[in-house]
């Protein structure tokens, strides 16, 4: 019997808005960062518990910039995770073949501030983006790629640009999960990759935006279909 399409849920920056959030059922599902606000240990475990509690048969997180936890101790944050959340794949610059599909996750992000997993424009995010594998399905990263789901609030595309010359020439991730530019929300399909900001949190850290649904088929090589998750209620 062929395989049949995974279905994938994505959601990104819910800062410690995790309680009550409503998911759609999936057999995978993506966190693409920002969990907390500070990163501080009570908070990551809060966030632990709930996700681990998904009904979603694998479960797959990044950190973020306010993942502080994760940078600052990563043992700890790793004692963490197996202590609350021992089944969740955590990905930093690492990857994971579940259902047939192989999944990359990075945290890294363009500086901004002084932020965990900062790194500058440039060489040192270029570096990151050399370990994701050509053959990846579906990437996740924190921030966004130039040109993608990246306008702030502020009228400037901040995405990053390394990221963007790696997917338009090397990389074609047939999903990209990522999150950070909370107010560039929503899905853009181009022929090669889906590409979801998946930002739960408005600019204003309300969590109302909705998660996102995709279909992915591992038998075939196109992009992931967004499927509209109509019927959750929002808190
Ligand atoms: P966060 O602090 O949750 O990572 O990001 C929250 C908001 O900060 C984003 O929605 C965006 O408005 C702003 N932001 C994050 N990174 C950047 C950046 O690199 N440049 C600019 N101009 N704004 C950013
Ligand atoms: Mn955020
Ligand atoms: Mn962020």
């Amino acid at each position: 019997m062929p395989p049949r399409p995974v279905r994938i849920v994505a959601i990104s920056d819910t800062h410690d808005r995790h309680d009550g959030l409503a998911l759609p059922p999936g057999d995978v599902l993506i966190h693409g960062g920002d969990f907390t606000s500070r990163g501080r240990v009570e908070e990551v475990v809060s966030f632990l518990r709930w996700f681990a509690g998904r009904p979603h048969p694998h479960k797959i997180l990044i950190a973020g910039n306010h993942d502080w936890l994760f940078e600052r101790d990563p043992a700890l944050a790793r004692e963490l995770l197996s202590e609350h959340a021992p089944r969740v794949v955590y990905l930093e610059d690492s990857g994971a073949s579940i259902q047939g599909l192989r999944f990359w996750g990075s945290p890294y992000q363009p500086e901004f501030f002084d932020w965990a997993f900062n790194l500058p424009r440039g060489p040192g995010l270029a570096q990151r983006w050399a370990l994701i594998p050509s053959d990846t399905d579906v990437l996740i990263t924190h921030g966004p790629p130039l040109g993608v789901l990246d306008l702030c609030a502020d009228g400037r595309r901040v995405g990053c640009e390394a990221l963007a010359a790696e997917l338009s020439s090397r990389l074609r991730p047939r999903l990209h999960v990522f999150g950070h530019i909370h107010e560039a929300y929503g899905v853009a399909e181009t022929h090669a990759t889906t590409f979801a900001n998946a930002s739960v949190c408005t600019l204003r850290y309300i969590a109302s935006n909705q998660p996102l649904l995709f279909t992915l088929d591992p038998a075939s090589s196109a992009p992931a279909t967004h499927e509209p998750c109509r019927g959750i209620p929002l808190r």
